[in-house]
């Protein structure tokens, strides 16, 4: 694997990627290896004020900030969720989380209303973005 790191942008901090493939290299280092050097636009999304009010709030945000959404919604808009946890197993095998751990995350995707990988998507990923605090059942 390499790295190319690039120094010359000072206005870094506030920047967010805009370039596909720095944005995939970003993605992929933070999936991965759970590195973070710089900002996306996805990032903007979070809501420290909604995610803090989830009892699982510390695993979904890491889960989040580590670009795993990303990716699963990467995954469904390629193809169809087969209603099981399919991709997000994957997802997370990829994230070098073992087995255990793995197991661990789909119950908390469950509890909290994602029962396969779309529900995951769109009943999880929504507790921890945005500003609308109001919540339909
Ligand atoms: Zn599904």
């Amino acid at each position: 694997m390499t790295f190319e790191v690039t120094r010359e942008d000072v206005s870094k901090e506030q920047s967010t990627l805009k370039d596909r493939k720095k944005i995939k290299e970003e993605v992929n280092r933070r999936l991965v290896h759970g590195i973070k050097e710089e900002n996306l636009e996805y990032d903007s999304l979070y809501s420290i004020e909604k995610s803090s009010i989830n009892r699982d709030s510390e695993i979904l945000s890491l889960l989040f900030h580590r670009m795993f959404f990303y990716r699963l919604n990467e995954k469904l808009s390629a193809l169809h969720c087969d209603h099981t946890y399919r991709f997000s197993r994957q997802i997370l095998t990829q994230m070098q989380f073992n087995r255990g751990k793995i197991n661990d995350i789909l119950e908390i995707f469950k509890k909290n209303g994602g029962k396969c990988d779309c529900g995951v998507l769109y009943n999880v990923e929504s507790l921890l973005i945005g500003k609308d605090n109001s919540h339909i059942d």
